[in-house]
């Protein structure tokens, strides 16, 4: 298009592309930095450079594991690259109701039903359940996808205080009894690795007639001795309605689930776009997705080392004087508050070898910039005691903390 005036979206191209040019120009823009060699997953080569990777979702290490490798090769040679479309029409394989069923077994839900991310998965779950007429109360915090399908659903959209229960009650009363409601919440925050109280969202949700989804992006292979998420971890086993999942994460795919009761997921098979429209999970990833579900209940030994690894890097990083927020978890943000010194930090940490990342507005609000360090299972304690001295050494380069 010629463009003769300036109209909003000119000027909504201009800002980003001047934000992203200056962040170039002063050398400290460091997002989309092309990976060459994964080398186990706890470290990378970068520009050329091998570093020490903390900034995966990979929580248990799984990517490359030679298990799940064999069974996406295996689907390749026997289903080929893609699928005939829609799960709907020609597009489902056998494998896909194969991996439905070990996901509804590994949630300990009747059912689950699987999209092309964990992104579509929320925008088409909630928008399908919920109308008009409904009302919808998301945390605060809740991942953007989330809040994307509220707004799409068209619901009453209601937001309650971050893990704030006295708040989530205040909302819950103040929609009119007989109207479908529905709770949603993060497992785990993605942005501040704490865990949402769910013993007394349940008990709320119970309390006022309340439909309640949990996305646990986070918390599979997380949380709960086996790895089965946030019920597991409260031993709360089936007290939430809707299980929602990505297969980006933990499991090393792509696509997002659902599980939960069997006559709401078949309404979803039928009634959600994102099924019904969009085309299959191609077979590698299908059958990569499945494998993985089973190396986890294989491999216990991987948790118990996640969950070593991340009392490590938070009690180290405390000790060294950051602020870490509420963290329980492998998610681990190092607060610098100013999106420059979260910049700072990320420079410095690059350049000595450890591989973080800052996370700034509008991800997280103006003034609460962090890096958002993640630590797995593929990390050995000695490597965490180092990047936390590289990270440690940055902090107190650009003043975050004392030196
Ligand atoms: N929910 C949460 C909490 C997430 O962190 C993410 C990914 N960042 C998603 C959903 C979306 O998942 P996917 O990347 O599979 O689209």
């Amino acid at each position: 298009m010629n463009q003769q005036y300036e109209d909003a979206i000119v000027r909504r191209v201009a800002a980003m592309t001047q934000r992203v040019d200056e962040g170039k120009k002063a050398n400290l823009y460091y997002y989309n930095q092309p990976i060459t060699e994964l080398n186990g997953g706890a470290k990378v080569l970068v520009n050329g450079r091998e570093m020490g990777m903390y900034a995966s979702y990979s929580y248990l290490g799984l990517i490359g594991h030679p298990r799940i490798n064999t069974a996406a090769k295996a689907a390749v040679d026997r289903f080929g690259t893609g699928t005939h479309g829609v799960r709907s029409l020609a597009g489902s394989l056998v494998i896909h109701r194969e991996l439905e069923e070990t996901i509804s077994t590994f949630k300990r839900a009747e059912a689950a039903v699987t999209y092309s991310s964990g992104y579509v998965t929320n925008l088409t779950v909630v928008s399908t359940l919920l109308g008009r007429e409904d009302y919808v109360i998301s945390d605060k915090l809740n991942h953007a996808s989330i809040v994307d399908g509220c707004m799409m659903s068209g619901a009453k959209f209601m937001r309650f205080r971050h893990n704030d229960m006295e708040s989530l009650e205040i909302r819950l009363k103040q929609i009119p009894a007989g109207a479908a409601k529905l709770v949603i919440v993060d497992a785990v925050f993605s942005m501040d690795g704490d865990i949402i109280d769910l013993p007394t969202v349940v008990k709320l949700c119970k309390k006022y007639n309340a439909w309640l989804m949990v996305d646990e992006a986070h918390s599979v292979g997380v949380l709960g001795k086996t790895g089965r998420g946030i019920e597991e971890h409260f031993g709360l086993e089936g007290s939430v309605d809707l299980k929602m999942g990505t297969l980006s994460k933990t499991i090393p795919s792509i696509g997002g689930y659902v599980a939960g009761k069997k006559d709401v997921i078949e309404f979803l098979r039928h009634a959600s776009r994102g099924y019904i429209f969009s085309a299959a999970l191609p077979p590698a990833q299908t059958a990569a997705a499945n494998e993985a579900f089973k190396v986890i209940l294989d491999e216990p030994w991987r948790i118990a080392k996640l969950e070593t690894n991340s009392r490590q890097f938070i009690q180290g990083l405390k000790s060294r004087g950051f602020d870490t927020l509420l963290t329980e978890t492998a998610i681990v943000p190092v607060l610098c508050g100013q999106d420059e010194v979260a910049f700072a930090v990320t420079r410095d940490s690059q350049k000595a070898g450890v591989f973080v990342l800052p996370v700034v507005s509008p991800a997280v609000p103006v003034g609460l910039a962090r890096l958002r360090a993640t630590v797995t299972a593929a990390h050995e304690a000695e490597d965490i005691e180092f990047a936390m001295d590289v990270i440690e050494n940055a902090g107190k380069e650009s003043g975050l903390i004392p030196r």
